[in-house]
């Protein structure tokens, strides 16, 4: 569940924290990673902070996790071609340095038959 300090994605959620935004809805906002590993690198990431990863969110309200997903899609839609990896990093041995939880969406040219990077 949420934790002490508001977390990075809380900050720019407030607009406390620039961030180039794509997309806003009542309960979600996306917006391109600071640090992207594709061409296309967006997050899209829940307002409420109450969800720290992907089995959290699915366990307490699964239609935000489906609002999380729909929208990733539409992103990729508009900014990849519909083609795209969809990465939840669950856990700090697994990469997660965030924990308000986030869909990566990755695209724009990747390289073939791999799953990471
Ligand atoms: P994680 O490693 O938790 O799966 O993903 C966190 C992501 O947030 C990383 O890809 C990192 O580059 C991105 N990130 C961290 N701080 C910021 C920031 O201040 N602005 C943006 N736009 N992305 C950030």
């Amino acid at each position: 569940m949420s934790s002490d300090a508001p977390s990075i994605f809380t900050r720019i959620i407030a607009r406390e924290i620039p961030a180039d935004i794509v997309f806003e809805s009542e309960s979600v906002l996306a917006f391109r990673d600071i640090a992207p590993q594709a061409p296309v690198h967006l997050l899209v990431v829940p307002k409420t902070a109450t969800y720290r990863t992907v089995g959290e969110l699915a366990a307490g309200d699964p239609a935000l996790l489906a609002e999380l997903v729909t929208t990733a899609q539409r992103l990729a839609d508009e900014h990849s071609d519909g083609q795209y990896r969809l990465v939840f990093n669950t856990g700090e041995a697994a990469g997660q340095t965030v924990f308000h939880v986030h869909a990566h969406v990755l695209g724009g040219g990747l390289a073939e038959g791999t799953l990471g990077d």
